[in-house]
């Protein structure tokens, strides 16, 4: 009797709730996919370019998405001159920078997608594969791979999972990964 009593209770407090417009939360899931706003507003004609990258690295990674003109975790911007490069506030979050004279010398979508990649965690690699994204322009001006390895998406997946190291997290400035080719005078 009391037994029954109680769930007549229970229910009429569930209801009460409900009609009062109060819901009870469900517990969050164990890691969330976070999502990267990305903002293409200072990008010119380079704002097709990061779109492409960021359908890259949606395809190879999981536990994040870029998204774009959604907020501004990540601004690109179009250049002349300075280099290219990344400025990671933190996993997830920075600017990329894209020198309009290295993407006259190397592929602009490697570039691109490379600089994306020191935002979601890596660093440069340079050893001159062109199968690694984050060799840079240590692979040459013939290397055109806009995709990340196996291993380098695996990576990013897993910072975004949690798995991180305090380095891959932290402000960093990345810098230098295009060496300029010098026009061989004639
Ligand atoms: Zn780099």
């Amino acid at each position: 009797m009391t037994s029954r009593l109680n769930r007549l209770a229970v229910a009429f407090l569930a209801t009460a709730l409900a009609t009062l417009g109060v819901t009870v939360a469900n517990p969050a899931p164990a890691s969330a996919a976070m999502t990267i706003c990305y903002n293409t507003s200072q990008a010119g004609s380079y704002a097709s370019v990061a779109n492409q990258a960021a359908s890259i690295w949606n395809n190879a990674t999981v536990n994040l998405t870029l998204s774009a003109n959604c907020g501004s975790n990540l601004r690109i911007y179009r250049i002349t001159g300075g280099g290219s490069y990344a400025v990671r506030t933190s996993l997830g979050n920075g600017r990329v920078y894209i020198d309009t004279q290295q993407a006259a010398q190397y592929s602009v979508l490697r570039i691109m997608t490379h600089e994306i990649g020191h935002i979601l965690g890596l660093p440069d690699n340079y050893n001159g594969n062109c199968a690694l994204l984050m060799s840079g322009g240590s692979a040459g001006t013939s290397c055109t791979n806009p995709y990340p390895s196996t291993a380098e998406a695996s990576r990013v997946s897993n910072l975004f999972a949690g798995t991180f190291s305090a380095t891959d997290r932290s402000a960093d400035v990345f810098r230098d990964s295009w060496p300029s080719v010098l026009t061989p005078v004639s």
